[in-house]
């Protein structure tokens, strides 16, 4: 049993790691600041002997006295609708002032730690599919750049840590991943477009809906996630770890409305600024290194993820009753 503790844990990927690590009887802490983050997708946890949760923004600096064997640091709005605009500059601070925090926090308990870092950092991929050693084409002053620059900015902290203060680390950089406790309101296409057909309402798709992207399920996110954390001492990556099949928007908008059965109809909206064209992870090195590669395709994976928000939009509904 370890000790472990999961920034950003009440959030997507954060609250589907804690239940996993939980269940794999790891004494877990999770910590957020719940500003993307939401307690219900944690409240099941709560009364469990191994888990407890700690609100605390990571950009201010943190210290307990309880020995931490791993820490996996998640923290960040991820959605692009949630670090743009008014948010951009605590995008920014939550990337750099927290995987400082997160790395000094390491250094004292000698702890392993994970950074989530993103295929974002590829920017507008020239190279495609992504191989790790792509160095990307990001625009530093586009709307997205508070986020790429951040995450690209905190994985250049982790190797610093790692060649000057000897810390243990480890990076993955993840793909479009989906499935439950996803936010229904945070503005990503797969969220969308299945609360908008279970809704009958029109499913918006941006620009022409011919730019792609691989979408992984959760579950098997997380296992790569714990592999790589408990991969081979000194293994620092970064892995790409997403699922290589690419699928055009509209693909997946008729994906979804055949799934739903939905009368919803498609309608076309403006492409956001500096919106990638296409993307999909070459994971060569994942299934090296940790052999894994994703087992969830994506019909079963939208299977899965559309029962969880029939689920979510009834209680949402009853609730604002
Ligand atoms: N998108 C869309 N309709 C939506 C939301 C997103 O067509 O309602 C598009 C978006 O422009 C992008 C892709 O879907 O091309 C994936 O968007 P998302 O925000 O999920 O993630 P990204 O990969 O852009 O970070």
């Amino acid at each position: 049993m370890k000790t472990i503790l999961v920034t950003g844990g009440t959030g997507f990927l954060g609250s589907n790691l804690c239940h996993r690590l939980v269940n794999d009887g790891h004494k877990v802490i999770c910590m957020d600041n719940n500003y993307t983050g939401r307690m219900s997708n944690i409240n099941d946890l709560l009364s469990c002997d191994n888990f407890r949760f700690i609100k605390h923004d990571i950009c201010e600096t943190f210290s307990i006295d309880e020995h931490l064997d791993q820490i996996y640091n998640l923290a960040c709005p991820a959605s692009p609708p949630a670090y743009q605009g008014k948010h951009s500059i605590t995008t920014t601070k939550t990337c750099v002032f927290g995987a400082i925090n997160m790395l000094e926090l390491a250094k004292v308990h000698q702890a392993t730690i994970l950074q989530t870092s993103t295929s974002e950092v590829y920017g507008e991929p020239l190279m495609h599919p992504q191989v790790e050693s792509y160095r990307g084409n990001v625009n530093p002053i586009g709307i997205r750049a508070c986020y790429d620059e951040g995450k690209r900015c905190a994985e250049s902290l982790f190797f610093d840590y790692y060649r000057h203060e000897g810390v243990d680390i480890k990076v993955i950089r993840i793909f479009n991943t989906y499935g439950p406790n996803m936010d229904p309101h945070d503005g990503r296409v797969v969220s969308n477009f299945i609360c908008q057909a279970l809704k009958g309402e029109n499913i918006t798709i941006y620009g022409n809906g011919l730019q792609t992207r691989s979408f992984c399920y959760v579950d098997d996110l997380i296992e790569a996630m714990v592999r790589m954390m408990n991969s081979q001492k000194g293994f620092t990556g970064p892995v790409n770890t997403g699922n290589p099949g690419e699928f055009t928007i509209k693909e997946l908008a008729e994906k979804v409305v055949a799934q739903t059965g939905s009368l919803s109809k498609i309608v076309y909206k403006d492409l956001p600024a500096d919106d990638p064209t296409q993307r999909r992870p070459d994971i060569s090195l994942a299934k090296a290194k940790l052999d894994w590669e994703p087992h969830v395709c994506l019909d079963e994976g939208l299977k899965r993820t559309i029962e969880y928000f029939r689920k979510e939009i009834i209680q949402l509904s009853a609730a604002a009753e």
